[in-house]
Protein backbone atom coordinates (compact mmCIF):
# COMPACT_ATOMS: atom_id res chain seq x y z
CA UNK A 1 0.00 0.00 0.00
CA UNK A 2 3.33 2.38 1.04
CA UNK A 3 4.06 4.43 -2.36
CA UNK A 4 7.29 3.07 -3.21
CA UNK A 5 9.01 6.90 -3.57
CA UNK A 6 9.06 9.76 -1.39
CA UNK A 7 7.05 12.00 -3.07
CA UNK A 8 7.80 15.42 -4.14
CA UNK A 9 6.23 17.20 -1.25
CA UNK A 10 6.03 20.86 -3.09
CA UNK A 11 3.94 19.13 -5.76
CA UNK A 12 1.93 16.69 -3.56
CA UNK A 13 0.94 19.82 -1.19
CA UNK A 14 -0.07 22.05 -3.96
CA UNK A 15 -2.03 19.41 -5.58
CA UNK A 16 -3.90 18.89 -1.90
CA UNK A 17 -4.31 22.70 -1.15
CA UNK A 18 -6.38 22.85 -4.88
CA UNK A 19 -8.99 20.03 -3.48
CA UNK A 20 -7.10 17.05 -5.68
CA UNK A 21 -8.84 13.87 -3.69
CA UNK A 22 -6.34 11.63 -5.05
CA UNK A 23 -3.17 14.10 -4.25
CA UNK A 24 -5.24 14.01 -0.64
CA UNK A 25 -5.65 9.92 -0.29
CA UNK A 26 -1.53 9.66 -1.49
CA UNK A 27 -0.95 12.53 1.08
CA UNK A 28 -2.57 10.45 4.02
CA UNK A 29 -1.12 6.82 2.82
CA UNK A 30 1.90 8.83 3.21
CA UNK A 31 1.84 9.65 6.70
CA UNK A 32 0.25 6.17 7.47
CA UNK A 33 3.49 4.45 6.30
CA UNK A 34 5.97 3.60 8.69
CA UNK A 35 8.78 3.71 6.43
CA UNK A 36 11.80 6.41 8.11
CA UNK A 37 11.98 7.94 4.74
CA UNK A 38 7.97 8.24 4.29
CA UNK A 39 7.52 9.66 7.84
CA UNK A 40 9.90 12.22 7.51
CA UNK A 41 8.46 13.12 3.96
CA UNK A 42 5.29 13.32 5.99
CA UNK A 43 6.62 15.64 8.83
CA UNK A 44 7.57 18.19 5.74
CA UNK A 45 4.09 17.90 4.42
CA UNK A 46 2.34 18.63 7.70
CA UNK A 47 4.63 21.75 8.38
CA UNK A 48 4.08 23.44 4.52
CA UNK A 49 0.36 22.83 5.03
CA UNK A 50 0.00 24.29 8.57
CA UNK A 51 -0.98 27.78 7.44
CA UNK A 52 -3.69 25.96 5.59
CA UNK A 53 -5.41 24.15 8.43
CA UNK A 54 -7.43 25.05 11.72
CA UNK A 55 -10.13 26.57 9.61
CA UNK A 56 -12.75 23.31 9.84
CA UNK A 57 -15.40 22.60 12.29
CA UNK A 58 -14.05 19.28 14.21
CA UNK A 59 -16.07 17.30 15.56
CA UNK A 60 -15.75 13.87 17.66
CA UNK A 61 -18.69 11.11 17.47
CA UNK A 62 -18.71 8.30 20.03
CA UNK A 63 -21.06 5.43 20.87
CA UNK A 64 -21.49 1.68 21.26
CA UNK A 65 -22.00 -0.58 18.02
CA UNK A 66 -25.21 -0.36 17.05
CA UNK A 67 -25.66 3.05 18.73
CA UNK A 68 -26.71 4.42 14.84
CA UNK A 69 -23.22 5.98 14.49
CA UNK A 70 -22.71 5.72 10.93
CA UNK A 71 -26.45 6.46 10.09
CA UNK A 72 -25.93 9.26 12.09
CA UNK A 73 -23.06 10.42 9.64
CA UNK A 74 -24.77 9.77 6.84
CA UNK A 75 -27.80 11.89 7.96
CA UNK A 76 -25.95 14.57 9.41
CA UNK A 77 -23.26 14.86 6.28
CA UNK A 78 -25.92 15.04 3.64
CA UNK A 79 -27.79 17.68 5.74
CA UNK A 80 -24.18 19.93 5.72
CA UNK A 81 -23.92 18.95 2.00
CA UNK A 82 -26.96 20.28 1.31
CA UNK A 83 -26.19 23.80 3.54
CA UNK A 84 -23.09 24.18 0.98
CA UNK A 85 -20.69 22.57 3.61
CA UNK A 86 -17.79 19.66 2.41
CA UNK A 87 -16.77 17.35 4.76
CA UNK A 88 -14.41 14.63 5.80
CA UNK A 89 -15.43 11.41 7.92
CA UNK A 90 -12.13 9.81 9.79
CA UNK A 91 -12.12 7.04 12.16
CA UNK A 92 -9.69 5.97 15.37
CA UNK A 93 -10.66 2.23 15.74
CA UNK A 94 -8.13 0.66 18.04
CA UNK A 95 -9.41 -2.75 17.54
CA UNK A 96 -8.14 -2.00 13.82
CA UNK A 97 -4.53 -3.20 14.49
CA UNK A 98 -6.14 -6.04 16.28
CA UNK A 99 -8.51 -7.53 13.13
CA UNK A 100 -6.22 -5.55 10.76
CA UNK A 101 -8.88 -3.36 9.36
CA UNK A 102 -11.20 -1.41 10.23
CA UNK A 103 -15.37 -1.11 10.45
CA UNK A 104 -15.25 2.16 11.40
CA UNK A 105 -15.60 4.95 8.56
CA UNK A 106 -15.90 1.91 6.16
CA UNK A 107 -17.65 3.60 3.33
CA UNK A 108 -20.30 1.08 2.84
CA UNK A 109 -21.78 2.29 6.32
CA UNK A 110 -22.09 5.84 4.60
CA UNK A 111 -23.96 4.91 1.27
CA UNK A 112 -25.28 8.31 0.55
CA UNK A 113 -22.02 10.09 1.68
CA UNK A 114 -19.50 7.83 0.18
CA UNK A 115 -21.40 8.91 -3.42
CA UNK A 116 -21.37 12.67 -2.86
CA UNK A 117 -17.89 13.80 -4.14
CA UNK A 118 -18.63 16.35 -1.14
CA UNK A 119 -17.56 13.86 1.26
CA UNK A 120 -14.48 12.20 1.93
CA UNK A 121 -14.36 8.99 3.64
CA UNK A 122 -11.04 7.33 4.94
CA UNK A 123 -11.45 4.23 7.44
CA UNK A 124 -9.01 4.20 10.39
CA UNK A 125 -5.22 3.63 10.39
CA UNK A 126 -5.10 -0.42 10.63
CA UNK A 127 -1.88 -0.60 12.37
CA UNK A 128 -0.57 0.62 15.18
CA UNK A 129 -0.91 1.93 18.88
CA UNK A 130 -3.83 3.58 20.00
CA UNK A 131 -1.90 6.59 20.08
CA UNK A 132 0.07 5.71 17.13
CA UNK A 133 -3.28 5.49 15.37
CA UNK A 134 -4.57 8.63 16.71
CA UNK A 135 -1.78 10.32 15.96
CA UNK A 136 -2.12 9.31 12.36
CA UNK A 137 -5.78 10.42 12.56
CA UNK A 138 -4.90 14.01 13.67
CA UNK A 139 -2.81 14.23 10.82
CA UNK A 140 -5.13 13.50 8.15
CA UNK A 141 -7.36 15.74 9.64
CA UNK A 142 -5.08 18.84 8.73
CA UNK A 143 -4.26 17.89 5.67
CA UNK A 144 -8.57 17.36 5.00
CA UNK A 145 -8.59 20.64 6.38
CA UNK A 146 -5.80 21.96 3.95
CA UNK A 147 -7.62 20.39 0.87
CA UNK A 148 -10.60 22.68 1.73
CA UNK A 149 -12.87 20.54 3.74
CA UNK A 150 -15.00 22.77 5.78
CA UNK A 151 -16.13 19.89 9.05
CA UNK A 152 -14.28 17.20 9.77
CA UNK A 153 -16.00 14.42 11.71
CA UNK A 154 -13.86 12.01 13.38
CA UNK A 155 -15.32 8.68 14.40
CA UNK A 156 -14.83 5.83 17.09
CA UNK A 157 -16.39 3.24 19.32
CA UNK A 158 -16.99 3.54 22.90
CA UNK A 159 -13.64 3.20 24.35
CA UNK A 160 -12.12 4.87 27.04
CA UNK A 161 -9.07 5.58 25.46
CA UNK A 162 -10.29 6.32 22.17
CA UNK A 163 -12.59 8.19 23.35
CA UNK A 164 -9.92 10.58 25.14
CA UNK A 165 -8.05 10.38 22.11
CA UNK A 166 -10.53 11.70 19.71
CA UNK A 167 -11.81 14.79 22.38
CA UNK A 168 -8.31 15.54 22.35
CA UNK A 169 -8.22 16.57 18.32
CA UNK A 170 -11.90 17.58 18.35
CA UNK A 171 -13.47 20.75 19.19
CA UNK A 172 -17.08 18.92 19.72
CA UNK A 173 -17.60 15.72 21.32
CA UNK A 174 -20.55 14.28 20.50
CA UNK A 175 -21.72 11.05 22.94
CA UNK A 176 -24.39 9.18 20.99
CA UNK A 177 -27.03 7.11 23.30
CA UNK A 178 -29.73 4.85 22.79
CA UNK A 179 -33.56 5.48 24.18
CA UNK A 180 -34.12 3.24 27.56
CA UNK A 181 -32.01 4.33 30.19
CA UNK A 182 -30.57 1.91 32.58
CA UNK A 183 -26.98 0.66 30.90
CA UNK A 184 -27.01 3.76 29.50
CA UNK A 185 -26.80 5.70 32.22
CA UNK A 186 -23.40 3.56 32.92
CA UNK A 187 -21.83 6.33 30.38
CA UNK A 188 -21.88 9.02 32.94
CA UNK A 189 -20.35 6.55 35.47
CA UNK A 190 -17.40 5.97 33.71
CA UNK A 191 -16.20 9.63 32.92
CA UNK A 192 -17.67 9.93 28.80
CA UNK A 193 -19.79 12.77 30.07
CA UNK A 194 -16.92 14.60 31.59
CA UNK A 195 -15.57 14.86 28.00
CA UNK A 196 -19.04 15.29 26.03
CA UNK A 197 -19.55 18.38 25.00
CA UNK A 198 -23.35 16.98 24.03
CA UNK A 199 -25.62 13.84 24.54
CA UNK A 200 -27.93 12.87 21.76
CA UNK A 201 -30.48 10.31 22.07
CA UNK A 202 -30.72 8.34 18.59
CA UNK A 203 -33.75 6.42 17.49
CA UNK A 204 -36.41 8.53 18.71
CA UNK A 205 -38.98 7.37 16.10
CA UNK A 206 -42.04 5.46 16.14
CA UNK A 207 -42.22 4.08 19.43
CA UNK A 208 -39.29 4.87 20.69
CA UNK A 209 -39.85 8.24 21.26
CA UNK A 210 -41.89 8.13 24.61
CA UNK A 211 -38.38 6.21 26.03
CA UNK A 212 -35.93 8.71 24.35
CA UNK A 213 -38.22 11.52 26.07
CA UNK A 214 -37.49 9.60 29.33
CA UNK A 215 -33.75 8.98 28.52
CA UNK A 216 -32.96 12.74 28.33
CA UNK A 217 -34.69 13.89 31.18
CA UNK A 218 -32.97 11.26 33.07
CA UNK A 219 -29.71 11.84 31.22
CA UNK A 220 -30.29 15.73 32.25
CA UNK A 221 -31.02 15.26 35.79
CA UNK A 222 -27.54 13.11 35.85
CA UNK A 223 -25.86 15.81 34.18
CA UNK A 224 -26.71 18.16 36.25
CA UNK A 225 -24.60 16.68 39.39
CA UNK A 226 -21.95 16.08 37.47
CA UNK A 227 -19.74 19.35 36.38
CA UNK A 228 -18.49 20.22 32.77
CA UNK A 229 -15.84 20.74 30.41
CA UNK A 230 -16.40 24.30 30.48
CA UNK A 231 -18.09 26.79 32.85
CA UNK A 232 -19.55 28.77 29.82
CA UNK A 233 -20.99 25.29 28.46
CA UNK A 234 -23.36 22.80 29.83
CA UNK A 235 -24.04 19.94 27.69
CA UNK A 236 -27.06 19.76 26.81
CA UNK A 237 -29.24 16.72 26.00
CA UNK A 238 -31.01 16.08 22.71
CA UNK A 239 -33.16 13.51 21.29
CA UNK A 240 -33.21 13.06 17.01
CA UNK A 241 -33.66 10.28 14.51
CA UNK A 242 -30.62 9.45 12.34
CA UNK A 243 -33.09 7.11 10.44
CA UNK A 244 -36.35 9.76 9.31
CA UNK A 245 -33.68 13.42 9.85
CA UNK A 246 -35.51 14.57 12.48
CA UNK A 247 -33.67 16.76 15.00
CA UNK A 248 -30.89 16.23 13.00
CA UNK A 249 -30.69 20.14 12.11
CA UNK A 250 -31.37 21.33 16.19
CA UNK A 251 -28.56 19.05 16.53
CA UNK A 252 -26.19 20.63 13.94
CA UNK A 253 -27.19 23.97 15.00
CA UNK A 254 -25.87 22.90 19.34
CA UNK A 255 -22.47 22.62 17.91
CA UNK A 256 -22.71 25.65 15.93
CA UNK A 257 -23.45 27.63 19.21
CA UNK A 258 -21.03 25.49 21.22
CA UNK A 259 -18.24 27.25 18.84
CA UNK A 260 -20.14 30.93 18.80
CA UNK A 261 -20.21 30.45 22.58
CA UNK A 262 -16.27 29.24 23.24
CA UNK A 263 -15.06 31.57 20.48
CA UNK A 264 -16.86 34.63 22.25
CA UNK A 265 -15.13 33.47 25.27
CA UNK A 266 -11.76 32.57 24.39
CA UNK A 267 -11.78 29.34 25.38
CA UNK A 268 -12.53 28.03 21.44
CA UNK A 269 -8.90 29.45 20.98
CA UNK A 270 -7.18 28.33 24.25
CA UNK A 271 -8.76 24.60 23.71
CA UNK A 272 -7.02 24.17 20.33
CA UNK A 273 -3.95 25.58 21.90
CA UNK A 274 -3.79 23.33 24.49
CA UNK A 275 -4.52 20.14 22.21
CA UNK A 276 -1.59 21.34 19.86
CA UNK A 277 0.68 21.00 22.50
CA UNK A 278 -0.49 17.93 24.11
CA UNK A 279 -0.24 16.23 20.91
CA UNK A 280 3.32 17.54 20.67
CA UNK A 281 4.20 15.47 23.93
CA UNK A 282 2.16 12.89 22.00
CA UNK A 283 4.27 12.72 19.15
CA UNK A 284 7.36 12.85 21.05
CA UNK A 285 6.40 9.92 22.80
CA UNK A 286 5.64 8.04 20.18
CA UNK A 287 8.81 8.61 18.53
CA UNK A 288 10.47 7.69 21.33
CA UNK A 289 8.59 4.08 21.77
CA UNK A 290 9.25 3.69 18.22
CA UNK A 291 13.00 4.46 18.51
CA UNK A 292 13.21 1.14 20.92
CA UNK A 293 11.20 -0.80 18.36
CA UNK A 294 13.30 0.24 15.53
CA UNK A 295 16.16 -2.41 14.69
CA UNK A 296 16.23 -5.81 15.97
CA UNK A 297 19.17 -5.48 18.19
CA UNK A 298 17.32 -2.88 20.02
CA UNK A 299 14.32 -4.65 20.25
CA UNK A 300 16.51 -7.47 21.58
CA UNK A 301 18.05 -5.05 24.27
CA UNK A 302 14.47 -4.45 25.31
CA UNK A 303 13.36 -7.43 25.85
CA UNK A 304 16.22 -8.44 28.22
CA UNK A 305 15.91 -5.20 29.79
CA UNK A 306 12.58 -5.98 30.45
CA UNK A 307 12.92 -9.46 31.76
CA UNK A 308 15.94 -8.66 33.91
CA UNK A 309 13.66 -6.25 35.55
CA UNK A 310 10.80 -8.81 35.66
CA UNK A 311 12.97 -11.81 37.32
CA UNK A 312 14.32 -8.94 39.71
CA UNK A 313 17.61 -8.83 38.63
CA UNK A 314 17.68 -4.93 37.82
CA UNK A 315 16.09 -1.95 39.40
CA UNK A 316 13.70 -0.49 37.45
CA UNK A 317 15.32 2.85 37.70
CA UNK A 318 18.33 1.54 36.80
CA UNK A 319 16.82 0.03 33.76
CA UNK A 320 14.71 3.23 32.95
CA UNK A 321 18.43 4.88 32.52
CA UNK A 322 19.67 1.80 30.43
CA UNK A 323 16.70 3.00 28.25
CA UNK A 324 17.18 6.45 28.11
CA UNK A 325 20.97 5.27 27.15
CA UNK A 326 19.19 3.32 24.11
CA UNK A 327 17.22 6.29 22.71
P1 LIG B 1 -23.28 1.93 14.33
O1 LIG B 1 -22.84 0.54 14.62
O2 LIG B 1 -23.21 2.79 15.57
O3 LIG B 1 -22.58 2.56 13.18
O4 LIG B 1 -24.84 1.85 13.99
P2 LIG B 1 -25.59 1.84 12.57
O5 LIG B 1 -25.64 3.22 12.01
O6 LIG B 1 -25.02 0.78 11.73
O7 LIG B 1 -27.06 1.47 13.02
C1 LIG B 1 -27.37 0.27 13.68
C2 LIG B 1 -28.82 -0.12 13.41
O8 LIG B 1 -29.70 0.87 13.95
C3 LIG B 1 -29.15 -0.20 11.92
O9 LIG B 1 -30.01 -1.29 11.72
C4 LIG B 1 -29.84 1.11 11.65
O10 LIG B 1 -30.76 1.01 10.58
C5 LIG B 1 -30.56 1.38 12.96
N1 LIG B 1 -30.78 2.81 13.17
C6 LIG B 1 -29.83 3.79 13.06
N2 LIG B 1 -30.39 4.98 13.32
C7 LIG B 1 -31.70 4.75 13.57
C8 LIG B 1 -32.79 5.62 13.91
O11 LIG B 1 -32.70 6.84 14.00
N3 LIG B 1 -33.99 5.01 14.14
C9 LIG B 1 -34.16 3.67 14.05
N4 LIG B 1 -35.36 3.19 14.30
N5 LIG B 1 -33.15 2.85 13.72
C10 LIG B 1 -31.93 3.37 13.49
Amino acid sequence: MAPPKVPDIKALARELRAGDRAALARAITLIESRRADHQAAARDLVQALLPSTGKAIRVGITGSPGVGKSTTIDALGMYLIEHGQRLAVLAVDPSSARTGGSILGDKTRMARLAASEHAYIRPSPASGTLGGVAAKTREAMLLCEAAGFDVILVETVGIGQSETAVADMTDFFLALMLPGAGDELQGIKKGLVEIADMIAINKADGDNVKSANRAAADYRSALHLLSSRSERWHPPVVTYSALTGAGIAELWQKILDHRTAMTASGDFAARRREQQVKWMWSMLEQRMLARLRADASTRARVKKIESDVADGRLAPAVAAGQMMELL
